[in-house]
C-alpha cells in the first residue's frame, strides 16, 4: 500500500484546490484509512468475488471535503469494481442478455431473493451515470442500452488486439481515466 504522501491526489475531489503549491502549506492532509467491500471479477467469467479494499482519506483545509484514493478499478460509491461493471454493460448491450441474466452471471452470491426478480436497476444507472470514462459525451435521446454500448466501445478501443470479449473489456477499461 502506498504511503499517504505517495498516494496524495493532486487536487481536492470536492473543490479542486491543489494539494500542494510550492512554498505553501499542504492543502490536503492524510485523514486515515477506510476499509470497504468490493465485488470484482477475478476471472473473465463470473461470479464476482467479495474483496476488502482499503482506501486512503484526505481532508481538504479549504472546503473540509474528504477525497478518497483507492486501488485502480475502485469506483467511488460503487460496490462493483470498474472491470466488472464494464463486463456487465458489455453482456447487456452487446450480446445482448436480459438484465436478470447479467446479474445472475456476475453477482457474488448464488441465491436469488424476491427483491432481485425482474429488472436489475444497476445496469441502467451505470449506463447513465457511471463516472467513467472521464470525458464521455452521450448524445441526448440515447436509450440506456445504447449508452452502455458507448461506454463498452471506449473500453474496447483501448484493449490489446484480439476478440472483443470480456477479457478485452477488462483490459481496456483500466487504461482510461
Ligand atoms: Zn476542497
Amino acid at each position: 500500500m502506498p504511503s499517504a504522501d505517495a498516494a496524495r491526489p493532486s487536487r481536492c475531489g470536492a473543490c479542486g484546490e491543489p494539494s500542494r503549491v510550492v512554498g505553501e502549506a499542504l492543502g490536503l492532509h492524510g485523514h486515515g484509512l477506510r476499509a470497504r467491500q468490493l465485488y470484482e471479477l477475478l476471472q473473465t467469467a463470473g461470479p464476482s468475488k467479495t474483496l476488502e479494499v482499503v482506501l486512503r482519506r484526505y481532508f481538504c483545509v479549504r472546503c473540509s471535503g474528504i477525497t478518497m484514493v483507492g486501488p485502480r478499478g475502485v469506483v467511488p460509491r460503487h460496490l462493483y469494481g470498474l472491470g466488472t461493471i464494464l463486463v456487465a454493460l458489455w453482456m447487456w448491450s452487446m450480446w445482448p442478455l436480459p438484465a436478470p441474466k447479467v446479474r445472475d452471471a456476475l453477482r457474488p452470491w448464488r441465491r436469488s431473493g424476491d427483491a432481485c426478480i425482474g429488472r436489475w436497476a444497476s445496469l441502467e444507472r451505470w449506463a447513465r451515470r457511471l463516472p467513467w470514462p472521464n470525458k464521455l459525451e452521450l448524445p441526448p435521446g440515447l436509450r440506456p442500452r445504447e449508452m452502455a454500448r458507448r461506454r463498452v466501445q471506449v473500453a474496447l478501443s483501448y484493449a490489446p488486439t484480439g476478440p472483443p470479449d470480456a477479457a478485452a473489456v477488462m483490459a481496456g477499461c483500466v487504461q482510461v481515466a
